[in-house]
């Protein structure tokens, strides 16, 4: 077997773990080929494909029915075909082959025919070949639910190095894929494509383990099996290491579990600065178990619950009830009940059949957020009914994302009116002092946030989107990642401008991009006024640290200087220095 291999790509989820790769492929099968046990019978083996087929196509028969009912009969037709397909003779008797004459397992037999048609619709052109391939991956990944995720005859992460911690290696993870991941027993993530704020990024930071993205080529290098290191301070990668890199790898392992340990105590200590300034450390969550988690670190609410996971996760369409228990359950779930709720940020890598999903050149500068929300009025309406239904259970603020110009504010203002109207006129229990904010995250807002301020009760900064469209780079992309730095001048002065309109205003303003849960970076928005930060709940603990070792003052000065400096590189000097100074241990939580 080959010795040491090393990879560097971009840290996204800081600490250290030394554990064994777990492979997966594409649509989330082992990435090596399963067969079936020797005693194992292929007469049952198909019997249970076509069952999980069978199932599939029921499932999908109702989903036709309720996509038709909630949006709209044109809305079903994607579904139409996702039945076509999987009743398709051809992939019947592909898979079936693939069964008796290889003896693979169903999945494992499923997943070969995937990657046939990949390959014949990569030859038939890039656009179709992108729009087939997610419709495809739909229909497959439909059947594979029913046929058990990890397949019959392999290794299962569970029975996986006995005990040793398990590192999911796999070449991008999907929205619609994070939260079964999540459930997995995994402590570190490597991912061939994705930046910082890609699902694999948001999905392991919000577990708390070690990620690191864009390690080029890893998927033909690593075994399931193998020994490997995840550095997700450095972006380093290291398979099957020699034994003096490893040691030096499990030292760092120890002592990043034990600062963990250690900074669990303050849970239930304050955040405040060391001249007592009080600042409210608030938890992005994507689920009802992270708005639990947002509890047991010690922030005081949710920030940022993010809508869209609930959608993407959903064999169909979620109705008003399902929407408003799972709303319901967040709140119930959150520290002091307190939530601000987003409504739904789908489009651009995040998306649902029934809301289409046309090719777009620039789907990050196309149809996404609130622009679709907008085109589904009636869709849109069903969400903030739940949403003000739910409220009822504790201090719930909206949020809406993407609002990009003032007529968009008040489009959505009116359509919350007129939800609360229709509300009251069915005589229907709801909230009526929930709050409305805007997230700040296209550079147009941020110049005109002082229109902006006068329309909405508060603002919550989307840095991770602010950053990459003021910089023309793609967040997810390695190649430009570097430009997406929120330690830029650019960035530095445009939150420092809508900082002081709040100021002006006396409006309540958070930052929820993943900024917030940075040390170098929260070292500037102190400084900057900022007492409001939203960041994945395991953050949370590192930065109550932090807040403990710096004042107002000091932080003052930071910034002062840092908006002195003319270059990210001085400016990322500056603040190492910064923080080595008040604190050498968080240097283990920095990262990016
Ligand atoms: C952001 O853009 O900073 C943000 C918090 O939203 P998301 O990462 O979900 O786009
Ligand atoms: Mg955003």
């Amino acid at each position: 077997m080959a010795g040491e291999t090393m990879y560097k790509g971009i840290a996204v989820s800081p600490g250290v773990v030394v554990g064994v790769a777990y492979c997966l492929d594409g649509s989330l099968g082992q990435s090596e080929s399963q067969y079936l046990a020797e005693d194992a019978s292929v007469p049952e083996e198909l019997v249970r494909f076509d069952e999980a087929l069978r199932t599939a196509a029921g499932e999908l028969d109702g989903i036709i029915a309720k996509v038709a009912q909630q949006l709209g009969d044109g809305e079903a037709d994607i579904f139409r075909s996702h039945l076509q397909m999987l009743r398709d003779p051809s992939l019947l008797s592909k898979v079936h082959d693939g069964i008796r004459n290889s003896r693979l397992t169903a999945s494992s037999a499923l997943q070969s025919v995937l990657k046939e048609y990949a390959s014949i619709f990569a030859r038939a052109g890039q656009e179709l070949f992108q729009e087939r391939m997610a419709d495809l991956r739909d229909v497959f990944a439909r059947i594979t639910a029913h046929l058990g995720v990890t397949g019959l005859g392999g290794p299962s992460p569970d029975t996986l190095g006995d005990g040793e911690p398990i590192v999911l290696v796999t070449h991008e993870i999907l929205p619609s894929q994070a939260i079964s991941l999540g459930e997995m027993p995994i402590s570190g993530i490597v991912t061939e494509v994705g930046g910082g704020t890609s699902h694999a990024a948001i999905l392991s930071r919000s577990r708390g383990i070690p990620a690191v993205s864009g390690a080029a080529g890893i998927i033909a290098e690593a075994r399931t099996g193998d020994t490997i290191v995840v550095d997700g301070r450095d972006g380093i990668v290291v398979v099957r290491p020699d034994p003096e890199t490893m040691a030096a790898y499990r030292k760092m392992q120890r002592d990043f579990f034990e600062l963990k340990d250690r900074l669990v105590i303050n849970r239930d200590q304050p955040a405040c600065l060391s001249d007592g300034t009080l600042v409210e450390l608030l938890a992005n969550v994507n689920t009802v178990a992270d708005a639990a988690t947002a509890s047991l670190v010690g922030a005081t609410g949710v920030g940022l619950y993010r809508t869209e996971y609930l959608f993407l996760t959903h064999p169909d369409v979620p109705d008003e009830e399902e929407q408003y228990d799972n709303y319901r359950r967040v709140i119930e779930a959150a520290p002091d009940r307190t939530a601000t709720i987003r409504t739904l940020d789908l489009g651009g890598d995040k998306t649902v059949a029934y809301l289409g999903r046309q090719h777009e050149a620039n789907p990050f500068m196309g149809w996404r957020s609130i622009r679709l929300s907008f085109e589904h009025p009636k869709f849109f309406e069903v969400q903030i009914r739940a949403i003000l239904r739910a409220a009822r259970h504790g201090k719930v603020s909206i949020l809406f994302p993407m609002i990009t110009t003032l007529e968009e504010l008040r489009h959505v203002n009116r359509l919350v009116d007129e939800a609360r109207r229709n509300l009251k006129r069915a005589g229907v229990p709801f909230n009526e002092d929930v709050k409305t904010g805007v997230m700040i995250e296209v550079p147009a807002a941020a110049m005109c946030i002082d229109a902006i301020l006068q329309e909405t009760d508060f603002i919550s900064i989307g840095s991770n989107d602010l950053i990459q469209y003021l910089v023309a780079a793609d967040r997810d992309n390695p190649k430009v990642a570097h430009l997406c730095d929120p330690l830029s001048p650019a960035v530095l002065r445009m939150l420092r401008s809508v900082f002081d309109a709040c100021r002006r205003t006396g409006t309540p303003v958070t930052l929820c991009g993943e900024m917030a849960g940075q040390p170098r970076s929260v070292l500037v928005l102190l400084g900057l006024g900022l007492r409001r930060f939203s960041m994945s709940p395991a953050f949370v603990p590192t930065i109550k640290a932090l807040l403990r070792s710096v004042s107002t003052p000091q932080a003052e000065r930071f910034s002062h200087q840092v908006l002195q400096l003319k270059t990210r590189e001085e400016i990322r000097r500056y603040l190492t220095e910064r923080l080595h100074e008040i604190s050498r241990d968080l240097e283990l939580f920095d990262f990016t």
